[in-house]
């Protein structure tokens, strides 16, 4: 049996261009190594809680109806799915607090220059040019090598202050970069995040959204194998031919679209034909913890999600230590604008710390379990702290839990855990090996809504023919 295309990895953008080949009547196979689809966004049972690895939030949010241009509508209408099967609730609002300083956003755009504007009115000005060349940027093209964002806003934005306020919920969400990122990936970022904003599927979550992408592809004649890990790429003479599965089956085919990164889909390649094309492995990886606190607790904000940095200046960075303690993410994921009918999630706190991939990978199994829970419990403390609650929120709680670089690195594959893969970006997908080609992650479209993106315009780039 033959392929046309073979899919690695069921995540986001691996799903989304299963759905685009299907639907087109080609051959296609996707094999996930995990047991189940979702890669870095999935879910997990424990002690009858539903925990999510990762939607904090989808972003790109538009009301029904919103233009066909906008990232969403493109997504919606590729996929043939309808925008009300979505069931999107959007986020109540966010904030990013800084020391001295605090700036809010909603999906109303017009919140977060209203914000800016009572925080660095001198500021405005720029802001509103910045914005438009926001704007105008095309950060679609293929052809765009990496170019420093800070250098760019720089030439709009004179505070300091303002640009690492700005920089910091973007840099959380998508930057593979240290202390910069992409201007390609600032601009998307920037439009998805401020301009369009923050939503969640009412029920289920990101459960959810797997569920209907699967259903969608499978309905289309797409073949799923979940604990199916690709071992090796083969190919000959420059052409991909066939891969191999973990347990030594070899399936032919004609085209390989691997979502596992860079990186880690060279390194099973039986050819190296890449030359100057090898990728830099990723490093920026995150701890996570979550607090399931008991019923009536009550976190006293209706925020979303909280960016913070309480340091000085704002160092989006691989830290030396465990964690960095400085700055990070809480996330509040039944801070939704949510219906009578729906059913919110548990009332749950989430705190994202960045994380040394080294030193979380190397330490044994005892000082691992014993580095987790006081990790966790500092990162609850911060929390705390940042939000002006008292020490309180474990007392009771119901659930505890927290996923590491080592643990996202055993459950999806990626090297060092870095989630926002290797900061060498293929934006064309092209490989150097004819027929093999990269969507998502290491693409460079990020996210939820950046994958499934990614996944698409390969697949219909490539493989249609
Ligand atoms: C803690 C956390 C929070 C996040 N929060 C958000 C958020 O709030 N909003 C948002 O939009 N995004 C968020 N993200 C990011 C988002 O999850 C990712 O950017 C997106 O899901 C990436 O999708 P992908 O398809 O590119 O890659 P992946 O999800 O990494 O999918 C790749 C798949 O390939 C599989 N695979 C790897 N190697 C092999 C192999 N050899 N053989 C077979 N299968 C293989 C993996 O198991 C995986 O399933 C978060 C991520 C994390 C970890």
């Amino acid at each position: 049996m033959k392929y046309d295309t073979v899919i690695i990895g069921a995540g986001m953008s691996g799903l989304a261009a299963g759905i685009r080949l299907a639907h087109f009547d080609k051959k296609v196979l996707i094999c996930e190594r995990h047991y189940r689809e979702g890669g870095l966004n999935s879910y997990y049972d424990r002690n009858n809680f539903k925990l999510e690895t990762g939607l904090h939030a989808m972003t790109n949010f538009v009301p029904r109806g919103a233009p066909k241009s906008m990232p969403l509508m493109k997504i919606l209408r590729q996929l043939k799915i309808p925008y009300d099967a979505l069931e999107l609730r959007e986020q109540r609002g966010s904030s990013i607090v800084f020391p001295g300083h605090m700036l809010e956003f909603s999906n109303d755009y017009a919140e977060f220059l209203q914000s800016v504007a009572e925080q660095f009115p001198a500021e405005m000005d720029n802001l509103n040019r910045l914005d438009r060349f926001i704007v105008e940027h095309d950060a679609t093209r293929m052809e765009n090598g990496y170019i420093s964002a800070r250098k760019v806003i720089g030439e709009y934005i004179t505070d300091p202050l303002l640009t690492d306020m700005i920089l910091c919920p973007l840099m959380y969400y998508g930057s593979a970069n240290e202390r910069d990122m992409d201007l390609a990936q600032f601009v998307l970022l920037y439009r998805s995040v401020f301009h369009e904003g923050f939503c969640r599927p009412a029920s289920n979550g990101i459960e959810h959204i797997i569920k209907l992408l699967k259903q969608r592809y499978q309905e289309s004649g797409g073949e799923l194998r979940l604990n199916c890990g690709i071992s090796s790429i083969k190919s000959s003479s420059g052409k991909v031919c066939a891969v191999e599965t973990a347990t030594g089956e070899i399936i032919e085919t004609d085209h390989v679209l691997s979502s596992a990164g860079a990186f880690e889909t060279f390194s099973i390649c039986e050819e190296k034909l890449f030359g100057e094309m090898l990728p830099l492995e990723g490093q920026l990886a995150f701890m996570e913890s979550m607090v399931i606190p008991r019923a009536d607790f009550d976190f006293k904000t209706d925020k979303t999600i909280v960016f913070f940095n309480n340091a000085d200046s704002f160092d989006f960075s691989n830290p030396l230590d465990m964690c960095d303690y400085r700055s990070g993410i809480i996330c509040f994921p039944h801070n939704f604008k949510f219906n009578m009918e729906d059913s919110p999630p548990e009332k749950m706190l989430r705190v994202s710390l960045l994380a040394n991939s080294r030193a979380w990978h190397t330490m044994s199994k005892e000082e691992y379990a014993e580095n987790k829970k006081t990790i966790a419990l500092r990162a609850v403390r911060i929390a705390e702290s940042v939000l002006g609650l008292k020490d309180d929120v474990l007392d009771g709680a119901r659930l505890t839990d927290s996923f590491t670089p080592r643990t996202v690195t055993r459950f999806t594959g990626k090297i060092n855990g870095a989630i926002y893969g290797s900061p060498t970006k293929y934006k064309d997908g092209r490989t150097g090996i004819d027929g093999l080609y990269l969507c998502g992650t290491d693409q460079g479209f990020l996210g939820i809504t950046g994958a499934m993106l990614s996944g698409i315009s390969i697949a219909n780039t490539y493989l249609m023919l």
